[in-house]
């Protein structure tokens, strides 16, 4: 599973107020991120907000509207005024929370205007350091044998997390215990800390850890090898 960000905001932005205006921006712009500072969501929406500040010439300010797998932000993203100055970087989970949750207050289709596509990684299977299994196929036969004694950690129902993890679960027939945070960046303070037993996150997050040895690697969801990891 590839997880694609998007960067979108409200659809008037992009229809005609916003570059109607030809003094756009004049103020300060709101990123909304809809996971917690530290995680690669995060990440991407502070690099991304310092390169459009630059060219644009205007401050952008970082907001993390964090909670119920990213749908808060979506909806304060919607809710804002159309006029280009409240942006919601966001990824898969944009397109896949009208299915997962029964009644959302916006429309995703309708209500947001993707601006562009700023981020492409793959996700990673990764557990705390001294989890036992050693290999993909050992993880597989251990968590089968511990299941629910086993914590997955996601992002909220409709995060990649959520997404990359049931995906695990179903393809080995297993439920472990999952365990839901605001985002991934306190997920991987938690793993890193022993509190919890596995997650599943993109790249941009885990590279670090996995080099430093801080968390353990078991499998990438590209069709290709990482050339940065060879047992990824
Ligand atoms: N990567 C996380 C997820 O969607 C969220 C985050 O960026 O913290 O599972």
């Amino acid at each position: 599973m590839k997880l694609l960000a998007t960067l979108a905001a409200s659809i008037a932005f992009c229809a005609t107020t916003a570059f109607a205006q030809e003094d756009y921006p004049s103020r300060t712009i709101t990123l909304l991120v809809p996971f917690a500072a530290g995680g690669p969501t995060d990440t991407i929406a502070r690099l991304t907000a310092d390169a459009m500040s630059k060219s644009l010439g205007q401050q952008i300010v970082v907001e993390n509207a964090v909670g119920a797998g990213g749908t808060i932000a979506t909806r304060r993203a919607t809710d804002a005024e159309p006029d280009g100055y409240t942006l919601l970087i966001h990824h898969v989970g944009i397109s896949t929370a009208p299915t997962l949750y029964r009644k959302l207050p916006f429309d995703t289709l309708k209500d947001l205007q993707t601006i562009g596509l700023v981020s492409d990684a793959a996700m990673t299977v990764i557990a705390r350091t001294d989890f036992p299994a050693q290999s993909f196929p050992d993880l597989v036969k251990y968590v089968k044998e511990k299941k629910d004694e086993v914590t997955f950690a996601n992002s909220g129902l409709g995060a990649a997390s959520h997404l990359c993890g049931t995906l695990f679960m179903s393809a080995i027939d297993a439920q472990l215990t999952t365990v839901a945070y605001k985002g991934n960046g306190p997920i991987m303070t938690d793993l890193i800390g022993k509190q919890i037993d596995m997650t599943c996150d993109q790249v941009t997050n885990t590279l670090g850890p996995i080099k430093q040895d801080q968390v353990k690697a078991y499998v990438i969801t590209s069709p290709e090898r990482s050339k940065d990891r060879p047992i990824l």
